[in-house]
């Protein structure tokens, strides 16, 4: 095998910047793009939102790996191919996640979304100031992201739960798991903050029947994937004034259409997929680490399990 690594992503700009900085960075990486000759004798593939028909296109490749922590954009049938994936895991990245909810949980624990809704009314109210204890917050995903900003949120000050698939057992947070652990931990939270990868089990998760477990006033922060959020429900859940209100960074169809009733739902603040980003040089540096280690010992890291999908 050689250090080939074919270049797969749905923006061309995007796989100029990849092939630039690989050239700057780790120039010992032979990057390949569609066309260029030898793409189709590739082993691994760095890919953002590939085309299903990959392998049918690039019939030797032999492992993929995703630009991003998420898998969940190679779609189902190179996820269940049988080729291991690799995924990117970058400190900074949980670092930016932990800025972006610490952002949400100030402004539900604050009332900045109401004292910003007033201005818009040159309104002047008080708002009496609650300590961060007061404030009951639940991570949805207990992972390389979720851990990390449960563990700071906790820091803050903040009352801190956590929900994954495995039981876990971690210092200042209330874990939980099972479908039973998730009913218990929705009935004490104010504020709901989702990082889920999205898989079959998780898709839709962020439903009318999830909402109606929470106590009367919640706010969710979804920073997964639009996919885990029935949008309907939660603006009806809103409209009918059970839930405060949304942070929302990840959408169904992105960019957000401009006709999208999330725009103009009251509560509801939209930011376009910028929770935090993996650094261009973690990205880099992990890619070109995996394709020397698996062409030279077969080995991979930051593997997801191919049978829970993340
Ligand atoms: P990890 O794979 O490290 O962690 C996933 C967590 O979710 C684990 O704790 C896992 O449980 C839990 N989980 C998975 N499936 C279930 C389930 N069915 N029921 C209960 N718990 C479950 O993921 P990361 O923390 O690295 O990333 C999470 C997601 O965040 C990414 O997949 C991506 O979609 C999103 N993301 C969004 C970004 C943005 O800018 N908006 C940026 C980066 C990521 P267990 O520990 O038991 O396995």
């Amino acid at each position: 095998m050689s250090n080939d690594l074919l270049l797969i992503t749905n923006n061309e700009k995007y796989t100029t910047k990849l092939k630039a900085a690989f050239l700057e960075r780790r120039p010992e990486i032979n990057v390949l793009v569609a066309g260029d000759d030898g793409a189709e004798q590739a082993h691994m593939a760095l890919c953002w939102h590939p085309e299903s028909d990959l392998l049918t296109r690039y019939p030797n490749l032999k492992c993929l790996h995703s630009v991003a922590a998420g898998v969940d954009h190679l779609g189902a049938a190179l996820l269940t191919s049988g080729l291991p994936v690799c995924r990117v895991v970058d400190d900074h990245q949980k670092q930016g996640m932990l800025e972006y909810v610490l952002w949400g949980a100030l402004t539900v624990q604050r009332n900045f979304d109401k004292i910003s809704a007033n201005q818009s009314e040159s309104k002047w109210q008080d708002f009496r100031q609650r300590p961060a204890s007061d404030l009951r917050v639940s991570v949805l995903g207990l992972g390389e992201l979720g851990q990390f900003v449960a563990r700071g949120l906790a820091q803050f000050g903040y009352t801190v739960s956590g929900w994954s698939r495995s039981p876990k057992n971690l210092d200042d947070i209330h874990c939980y798991h099972s479908p039973e652990g998730l009913t218990e931990l929705l009935k004490e939270t104010e504020l709901l903050v989702n990082l889920l990868p999205l898989s079959p089990a998780t898709k839709g998760i962020l439903n009318k029947d999830l909402f109606n477990k929470m106590p009367e006033n919640g706010y969710i922060i979804n920073v997964g994937r639009g996919g885990h959020l029935i949008q309907e429900d939660l603006i009806e859940s809103i409209d009918a004034g059970h839930l405060r209100g949304a942070l929302l960074d990840v959408f169904d169809q992105e960019p957000l259409p401009a006709t999208d009733p999330l725009w103009t739902t009251k509560g509801v603040t939209i930011t376009p997929h910028l929770a935090s980003d993996a650094s261009l040089a973690t990205i880099i540096e992990q890619v070109a680490d995996n394709v020397l280690s698996f062409v030279s010992k077969g080995e991979l890291n930051n593997q997801i399990d191919l049978v829970r999908g993340y």
